[in-house]
């Protein structure tokens, strides 16, 4: 998708530091952290949201790459999520998986 930052971000044009990367997904540090560990995985191809992608593989391996990150990082606590639509706090349509960590988080989420 020609626009699309995530696509752009996956595509290597910013030269974007990945944490983890792999012919499926990639894992990047997001920009706006809303924690002291705040990553993002993404699928490389475009999908809106986690909704729109019916290939289980895909949706295996953003988690995969995620618990890959968490290894990587030496993190113990930490929460996954994936804001789904306007109303949830979806800001960017191409599909990510947050990792938030490093801090602690309360219950339930705003
Ligand atoms: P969401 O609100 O769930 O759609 O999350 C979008 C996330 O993408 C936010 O946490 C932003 O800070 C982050 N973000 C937007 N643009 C970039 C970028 N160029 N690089 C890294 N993270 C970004």
């Amino acid at each position: 998708m020609g626009e699309c930052i995530f696509c752009k971000i996956a595509n290597g044009e910013f030269n974007t530091d990945f944490l983890y990367e792999d012919d499926l997904v990639v894992a990047f540090r997001d920009i706006e952290p809303q924690a002291p560990d705040h990553i993002l995985i993404i699928p490389r191809d475009h999908y809106i949201s986690i909704k729109d992608i019916s290939d289980e593989a895909i949706i295996g391996r953003l988690f995969l790459a995620g618990n890959k990150v968490v290894e990587q990082l030496g993190i113990s606590s930490f929460r996954y999520v994936i804001n789904t639509g306007k109303d949830a706090g979806q800001a960017v349509f191409h599909i990510h998986l947050h990792l938030l960590a490093g801090r602690k988080m309360g219950w339930p989420p705003g």
